[in-house]
């Protein structure tokens, strides 16, 4: 039977640049051990208290279909907290809960893109967009960013391929590179999509992973709130991947229009989890803070470890769980350091080509390992690579 070219195409064919992740967990299941430094997970698992509230919530029988566009209580609380973050009046007619980030990415793209219209986004990028842009029917177009930059993005690139395109979805801060756009970055990119009429999809799941700077929400710039769907999750904030709860933050008549979507697609997200994830972040910033931490602290730790050698390169970033590290000096593709690493030390890292070609010769360090071995494997990594050049 012949499949759609929709879901066969999705992926956009050649490797997707997770091999060297599925061979990692394939020496993990056969016992050996690796240090896992690959996908963006928290090593610790969701707060006790959390989980409590998940289950008694269940238990006093909010099991039954939720509320398509999301729990009141939950989307009061996601508004009252954006509005709190940004200053831009928001109301839970603006908010739309969706089983996690990725499923607001798609639906946002659903939302504002026909088929065949053209959706920018920002190379590197977070594996899953191109296809997801492609899932929703668009034509997915890379804006490439530089590693002399640190990959922050060129407001003129962005400008010569905004003519006739739809969308431009954009991750501050930024997986895999760990940037956080300037606010001249975001001054910029509104303007762009003033000028070119377009959609600006704004990926702020690490919005509470900033280490340098502030994150500035670009739904808050003048003109912009009309033209800008927020995606935000639990996942990353909370520690709450596995609940699978998201949401996107946008114009009212949107909303409505992602309502009709989640009716004929996900029919909502369970009521239980909605009740935790309210909990969760009525904890306030301090919960927040403390779930970050690890991660600045690791960060410092990586800046330690490698300011005291030449080989790699670590390049600057003001937020998110990850580090790009640039292995350039050992002439090798980043994919070749990955599985290199991988044989030799069981380290497994991302080939920064995972994320696209503007993180050719770079590897992807997920800080998310406990300290000690986090700079033990750094260590590892830095002497494996001053082997290597
Ligand atoms: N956006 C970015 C940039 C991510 O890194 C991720 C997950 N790694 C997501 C969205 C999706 O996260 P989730 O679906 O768990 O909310």
């Amino acid at each position: 039977m012949q499949r759609s070219q929709r879901i066969m195409g999705l992926t956009g064919g050649g490797s997707d640049g997770w091999d060297v992740f599925l061979k990692a967990r394939r020496m993990l299941a056969q016992g050996v051990a690796v240090t896992e430094l690959t996908i963006g997970e928290h090593d610790i698992r969701t707060a006790a208290p959390i989980l409590q509230n998940m289950h008694e919530n269940a238990l006093a029988g909010h099991t039954g279909y939720a509320a398509v566009p999301g729990t009141d209580g939950l989307r009061d609380t996601v508004a009252a907290r954006v509005q709190a973050r940004t200053g831009v009046p928001t109301t839970r007619d603006n908010v739309m809960i969706t089983p996690g980030g990725q499923a607001a990415l798609f639906a946002a793209h659903m939302a504002t893109c026909d088929a065949g219209d053209r959706a920018l986004y920002i190379d590197p990028y977070y594996a899953t967009y191109p296809g997801t842009l492609r899932g929703a029917g668009a034509i997915p177009q890379a804006i490439h960013t530089h590693a002399e930059d640190a990959f922050q993005p060129r407001v003129d690139d962005i400008r010569a391929q905004a003519p006739g395109a739809r969308s431009l979805l954009v991750n501050t801060p930024n997986n895999p590179t760990g940037v956080v756009y300037s606010d001249a970055t975001l001054a910029g990119i509104a303007d762009v999509c003033h000028d070119h009429d377009l959609w600006l999809i704004s990926d702020e799941v690490y919005d509470t992973q900033i280490w340098e700077g502030r994150h500035l929400s670009p739904r808050a710039l003048p003109g912009m709130a009309d033209r800008t769907l927020v995606v935000g999750s639990m996942s990353k904030s909370h520690a709450m991947t596995g609940s699978r709860c998201g949401w996107i933050v946008g114009p009212e008549a949107v909303v409505g229009d992602l309502i009709t979507l989640a009716t004929h697609t996900t029919y909502g997200v369970p009521g239980f989890i909605q009740d935790a994830s309210e909990f969760a972040l009525q904890q306030g910033p301090a919960f927040e803070t403390e779930i970050a931490a690890p991660f600045q602290r690791r960060r410092a730790l990586a800046q330690t470890v490698l300011a005291a050698q030449n080989t790699v390169g670590l390049v600057p970033a003001q937020g998110a769980m990850y580090l790009m590290l640039d292995i350039r000096a050992t002439g090798m593709t980043g994919e070749a350091f990955a599985n290199d690493l991988l044989d030799t030390h069981h380290i497994a890292v991302m080939p920064g080509e995972s994320f696209g070609a503007s993180a050719a010769g770079h590897v992807r360090v997920a800080m998310t390992v406990e300290d000690n071995a986090f700079e033990h494997a750094l260590r590892q990594l830095c002497a494996h690579a001053d082997l290597r050049a």
